[in-house]
Parts: structure tokens; sequence; C-alpha cells
């Protein structure tokens, strides 16, 4: 049987389905067959501007609904995509390749993303302060930005939509979105649900095409008031370059080298199970991956017989099947940057434990065996730089707070991960590790009331959480005088 016949899918501006202005078209292929499932068009800068400009108008509209009404529109979509959970998994495997329990819990996720920030409709708060002079009130309101430009990663195609648009919407601005331009079935299908649930057109506007030229665009524009990205780090340095223009608002979610400490008291049966997760859900393609491990020496050598036993155990296949634990990774440039960190291990001396190479039985599709590497240096390439697949490598360490230090030498610093049952070390985790999130002994989700976050080259402001969503507010200012008579406050230094 031949491939599938290549559907078309369109970019959504103003309220409509369109090709735009140019007339190229990119291929969306699937990363376990290598065949092109859609197209979708090749936006322009053109496009781009016109979503602004469809944003822009629509956007004071939306903004005088009390926030009860936008948060209603917010639950419909909610309840949209728990009812369109099969599709919208499914859509999510076939163009990105994770194993379809991961993509149902994905999509889950998402709808839960529209209801957590649609709870917040009555408490997006400003304060009324005392004022130094009489008859004043100093009120601070937290208004919309207005136009929002939200850029996603392959990774995650359908969250990361759901937890911009979420946000944005309930506060009250309009968006642009785009999406990776490896994965934009999910957003599509999304945003198809976002004009079902009645959502003023207009509002939403979705733009397919390449960073360079539509992100470029939507981060350069006067028209963007908040450029909201996840991604690579290299990617988040050039929109920061480019969104200095106009000193653009900038969320970055950005790269990250997750540190896995394992001490000698933690629950090893727990840890093992977690360990494995941790660097192997999604193929070793999420930001808060485990990306090197810390094995207390004493352990080490125990722990990392049983790691390999048990990620030897994971069953890797057709992302569609009910027993798949690993499935492709999403493209074949991804699966190559994996075998160039593997290649350099060798060339470095270093020992590969498990996997290394491509696996037989999988002729077709972007798979990479899970690798476990040990005898790497902390200086080495694969524990200074982001793997985004599925390779580990293994450190020793004497002491944990030798596993802290190391830890923290990095230019990433997003999510990292502790397993000791000792209260001390517990403790030295939670204040000395320098990481935007801490697990100790445990290993995700991440949760909406959490605050996602970075430090250093991990990103810039946060997601998720009360603190995440002041970022899509602007701060303002009144001073309203209420005296019967007017006269200067006397703190006023001339008469
Ligand atoms: P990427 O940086 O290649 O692309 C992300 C998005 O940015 C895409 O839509 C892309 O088209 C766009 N983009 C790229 N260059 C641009 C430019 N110059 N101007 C405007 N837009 C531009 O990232 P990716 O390969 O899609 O995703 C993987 C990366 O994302 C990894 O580094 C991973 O760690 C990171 N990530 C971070 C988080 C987080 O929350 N911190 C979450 C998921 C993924």
């Amino acid at each position: 049987m031949g491939p599938a016949a290549v559907r078309h899918e369109r970019m959504f501006i103003g309220g409509d389905w369109v090709d735009g202005s140019g007339r190229e078209t990119m291929d969306v292929v699937n990363p376990t067959s290598e065949n092109a499932i859609e197209t979708v068009p090749r936006g322009t800068r053109e496009d781009a501007r016109a979503a602004l400009d469809s944003a822009q108008q629509a956007q004071p509209g939306w903004a005088e609904l009390p926030p009860l009404q936008r948060a209603a529109y917010m639950i419909k979509i909610a309840h949209l995509i728990r009812e369109n959970r099969e599709k919208l998994a499914s859509i999510l495997t076939s163009e990105q390749g994770k194993p379809l329990f991961e993509s149902r819990l994905e999509v889950d996720g998402s709808a839960a993303h529209f209801e957590y920030f649609a709870e917040f409709a009555r408490r997006i708060e400003g304060d009324v302060l005392p004022s130094d002079n009489p008859k004043q009130t100093i009120m601070i309101l937290k208004l919309p930005i207005g136009v929002v430009a939200a850029i996603t990663p392959w990774n995650f195609p359908s969250a990361m939509v759901a937890r911009k648009l979420a946000p944005a919407l309930i506060t009250g601005n309009a968006v642009v979105l785009k999406p990776s331009s490896n994965t934009p079935l999910s957003a599509i299908e999304m945003v198809r649900l976002v004009e079902q649930a009645g959502v003023p057109k207009g509002l939403v506007n979705l733009v397919t095409g390449s960073g360079s030229d539509v992100g470029d665009e939507l981060c350069g524009s006067k028209v963007t008031g908040l450029v909201t990205m996840t991604g690579s780090t290299d990617a988040g340095r050039k929109i920061m370059q480019r969104a200095s223009n106009q000193l653009g608002k900038l969320i970055l979610e950005l790269g990250g080298k997750a540190p896995f400490i394992v001490w000698k008291d933690a629950d090893m049966e727990w840890a093992l199970k977690c360990a494995v997760w941790a660097r192997f859900w999604n193929c070793g393609q999420t930001c808060i991956s485990s990306e090197r491990m810390y094995l207390d020496g004493s352990i080490k050598a125990k722990f990392l017989s049983h790691f390999v036993k048990m990620t030897k155990e994971l069953r890797m296949g057709d992302p569609m099947a009910a027993s798949t634990d690993l499935g492709p990774m999403v493209s074949s440039s991804e699966r190559d940057t994996s075998e160039r960190f593997i290649d350099f291990a060798e060339r470095a001396g270093s020992k590969v434990l498990l996997g290394g190479g491509r696996p037989t039985k999988q002729p077709k599709g972007w798979y990479l065996e899970p690798t476990v590497i040990d005898g790497v240096s902390q200086e080495s390439e694969l524990v200074q730089k982001e793997i985004f697949g599925p390779v580990v490598p293994v450190l020793e360490v004497e002491t944990f707070d030798e596993a802290i230090d190391l830890a923290n030498d990095s230019a990433y610093g997003l999510a990292s991960y502790v397993f000791t049952r000792d209260n001390v070390n517990v403790m030295k985790a939670v204040h000395k590790i320098r990481f935007g999130e801490t697990y100790v002994n445990q290993v995700g989700p991440e949760q909406l009331q959490g605050a996602h976050t970075g430090f250093r080259m991990s990103g810039v402001g946060a997601e998720g959480s009360k603190y995440g969503l002041e970022l899509y507010t602007q701060l303002k200012t009144c001073y309203i005088d209420w005296s019967d008579e007017p006269g200067l406050p006397y703190l006023f230094p001339y008469k």
C-alpha cells in the first residue's frame, strides 16, 4: 500500500482559513513513516503583518468583555479539546512521534491550561493604595498588553499552544500564533476548536512558516506587545535581539540540561523508575528531561546496571501502538544531532553502555536507541550542551555538595532532580541548586500552579502560575484626586 493522500491545511487570519500571500507550501512529515502527511502554507512576512493587524483590531472589543465572559469561551475551548481528545492525540502522534498515551496526556494538559487560567477571571487583581496626599486614591491596574505573538516548538505541539493562548486570552489580549514548522497540525486543530467555541473573529490568528521569516516579522513588529516563545536558547537570543528594536516584552522558555542526582540513601527502586522516565519520556525530547546523571560513588555501579537493564526493556516501536514506550525522534536532523553527541563521546574515550545506534528492527522512521554513556567528564560537550534525544551521560560524585556544584556548573538552569531521604540534603537542594524547578524524590509532571521558569540561559520570565499570568498584563497606576476644591498636593514644591 502506498502512502496516504497528502491533505492541505490553511492558516487562520482575521477569522478566515487562507493560503496567504505566498504560493509555497511546506510538508508535514510523519517521523514514523517518513512520509509527508499534510502540506501547510509557507507563510510570508506579509501574512504575519495581516495577522497582526487582525489581532490589533479585534483586541479592544475582547478586552472590554468582563473576564468572566472571556473565561466562558475558554471553558468551551477546554470542553471541545476534551471531546476531541482522540483526534487531537492521534494528530499529535502522527506529526511528532511520541507514543499515543503521551499524546493523550498532553491533550488533557492542554484542556487543563484553559480551565486553570479561566479560574483567574475574578482574580486579575490590582491594588488600591493609600496616598501621601489628602483626598487622593492610588490604583494600580493590570491591563491587557494588546497583541501577543506566541511562538511554539515541536516537542509539545499542543500543550505549548495552550500554555500561551490561555493566559493571553483571559487577560484580554489578542494572539498571533506561529507553531513549529515540524508540527503545525496540532496547533491548527486547536485553533479550529477556538473558532468553534465562537471566539470573535480576528482575535486568534495562526500563521505557519519559518522562524526566520514569519517569526522574525512577529518579533520585530511595533504591533506586537509581547513575544512569548518556547524553543531553543539560540532562537531565544535572536528573538531578544529582534525585539530590542521596540524594547518588546518577552517571555522566553528555552533549553535545559537537567541534572539528576541520586544519593546513596534514596529509595533506589523508585529513583530508578524515575530516572528511566525522566530521560526517555518523549524520546528524550523534553526541556525538563534528565540530561546528566550524578550518582553517589558508593551506589553507582549497582544503580547503573539496573538502569541499563530497565532501559533495555523499553519497547521501541510504532507510537500509535498501545504497547510502545518509545517512538521515533521528530526529524532526521534532530536524530543526526544526537548521533553526533554519541560519536563525540566515543571518540573522547567514553563508554557506551547501551544503545548508541539506530535500531535494526525499525528500518523506517527516525528512531535512535536509548543510549547510556559512562566515563564522561564534566567539561565534555555531553555534559555542557543540551542533548535533545534519548542519550544520557553518567558521572560519579563523592559528596552531595560536589553534586550540587556540578549541577550548577551549567549555562542552563531549567529543571533539576534530587533523590535522597536526608533532610539536610533536601534543604541544600532547595536553597543551593540554582535551577527554576527542583523535583525532590519526584519526576514531574509540572503542575499548572507552579511557575515554569529558567535561570541563566534557560529563559526569561515564567509560564504557568499567577506569576506567569501577570506577564501577560501591563501595569498602570492612576492617581485620582477627589477633593471638592482642587489643591496642590502638599509635597508639591511650588506655591
Ligand atoms: P526552535 O528554537 O528551533 O524553534 C522554536 C520556535 O521558534 C519555532 O516555532 C521556530 O520556528 C521559532 N523560531 C526559530 N528561530 C526564530 C527566530 N529567529 N525568530 C522568531 N522565531 C523563531 O526550538 P525547537 O527545536 O522547536 O524546540 C526544541 C527546543 O525547545 C529545545 O531547546 C528545548 O529545550 C526547548 N523547549 C523549552 C521549553 C521550556 O519550557 N523551557 C519547553 C519545550 C521546549
